[in-house]
Order: structure tokens, then C-alpha cells, then sequence
């Protein structure tokens, strides 16, 4: 940081250094806002929004005459995922939905190529028939006769018990448990329960920590080059769209 600093570059910590930077491309910024992952979305405070950090990147670098290479991770989707979290992973989902729409907005299509894609699946499960209209935090709801509503009324397993909409296939909300010799009874759950910032959705495999998987995952494009994305791909295929992107006379 001392080394930066003495070099002219702008050292922003918290909320308050990152406003008071200038983002005009005249002095690089190094933001370090935590000494290892920033906060989830849902608990974030004193830190910049990830849509706010895209914002002053794609400032500071719009005004390079030859273009720019800009990468942005939303990191603790994946984290949530980890922990069975779904209320964190979902709001870190449209956190970075925010920074891609940021994104769009501050550049044109006729000369930037936006990529968004994962870099992975999770063990993750959106399944259970539930009506139109269920919480996606919550229970599993009955739809109406017409398919057009969730009735106020849970899905039931065959335990007798509701499940709630979203739920995975290993992680630390495993129904097996050790002081139940691993054979285990599912816990019932409220939709008070599952709705709660906190609350880990059950899983079936037990694991301290929820895996990655091996699913196919989305790459959305738009911008030179975008029909270059589709169907099937390596992601190696990727590199290559971006790289020819860049350098396309
Ligand atoms: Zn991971």
C-alpha cells in the first residue's frame, strides 16, 4: 500500500475513500476493502456496491483510446452457495445483475463486447412443482386449480412434511445427521424459518462445506462478436472470442 501510494496511485479502504477518488483515468485506484472476501450484499456496510465498483472501473478506463479489458466477479454467489445460504445467494444474484445492467448502460453495443457468463454450476435444485408465485426463500405452495396462483398451502412429501422451493444435493443442510448416526429424520421447516436470512436449505448428501457441479452453464453476450456465442462450448472457446474481439481491426 506504501509502495502504491508513493507510485500516485489512489488507495481507497471504505465507503468514504472510494467516493472521494477520482475515477477519470488520471491515477489508478487500488481498492482493498477487506483483507479477504468483501461482504455479503445482504450484510454490506461501509463498502461499495459491486454495481458502484463496475461503474468507477468502466470510468477510469473508458477514456484509454485503445479500448479496455474490464473482468467482474460477483465471488460470493458462490460462497453463499457453499454455506446451503439461498437468501444470500440470491441477493448477491441481483447484485450482479445491477453491475451487468450498470454496465450496459455506461457503454454502446456498436464498440463493446459484454460477456456474462459462471464458471460453474452448483448442487443446487430448484424442483418441487411449486405454484406460480411461491417465495423462492420458501416453502414449496400448492398451485390453484386454474395454474395460475400459489395457493397459502405447502407442497407435502411423503414424511408429511413441507420442503421449501429451492433446496440442494450436498451441504452442511444435510437431513442426515451425526448425533442421528447418519440415518436421520428430516426436520419439518415454517416458511418463517426458510424466509430467514440465516436459514440453510436442506440437502440430502452431508458435507461441512455444498459442492460445485458439473452442469452446463449460461454464457450471455451482446456487442462485437456476440454471435460468436452459442450452442455448446469449451470454456477455453471463450478466451478466444474475447481475444479475437480485441484485437479485430
Ligand atoms: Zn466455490
Amino acid at each position: 500500500i506504501e509502495d502504491a501510494k508513493a507510485a500516485g496511485i489512489q488507495y481507497v479502504y471504505d465507503d468514504g475513500t472510494f467516493g472521494a477518488a477520482r475515477f477519470d483515468g488520471s491515477a489508478p485506484v487500488l481498492g482493498l476493502f477487506e483483507a479477504s472476501h468483501m461482504q455479503y450484499e445482504a450484510d454490506r456496510s461501509g463498502e461499495p456496491s459491486l454495481a458502484e465498483m463496475t461503474e468507477a472501473a468502466i470510468k477510469a478506463l473508458q477514456g484509454n483510446e485503445n479500448g479496455f479489458f474490464l473482468t467482474v466477479e460477483a465471488g460470493r454467489v458462490d460462497h453463499a452457495n457453499h454455506a446451503g445460504n439461498l437468501a444470500r445467494v440470491v441477493r448477491d444474484g441481483v447484485a450482479f445483475a445491477e453491475a451487468v445492467a450498470r454496465a450496459d448502460e455506461l457503454t454502446d453495443d456498436a464498440d463493446t463486447l459484454i460477456i456474462v457468463t459462471a464458471d460453474h454450476e452448483h448442487a443446487i435444485a430448484f424442483s418441487g412443482y411449486a405454484g406460480r408465485g411461491s417465495d423462492i426463500l420458501g416453502l414449496s405452495m400448492k398451485i390453484d386449480p386454474a395454474g395460475t396462483k400459489a395457493l397459502n398451502e405447502p407442497n407435502m412429501a411423503q414424511d408429511g412434511k413441507p420442503y421449501t422451493t429451492v433446496t440442494y444435493l450436498n451441504g452442511g443442510g444435510s437431513i442426515l445427521t451425526e448425533d442421528q448416526d447418519w440415518t436421520g429424520t428430516r426436520p419439518t421447516v415454517s416458511q418463517e424459518e426458510a424466509t430467514d436470512l440465516d436459514y440453510v436449505q436442506q440437502a440430502l448428501i452431508p458435507l461441512s462445506s455444498e459442492t460445485h457441479s458439473g452442469e452446463d452453464v449460461a454464457i450471455y453476450a451482446k456487442g462485437p462478436f456476440a454471435h460468436l456465442m452459442g450452442g455448446t462450448v469449451e470454456q477455453n472457446y471463450i478466451f478466444h472470442v474475447m481475444h479475437h474481439a480485441a484485437t479485430a481491426e
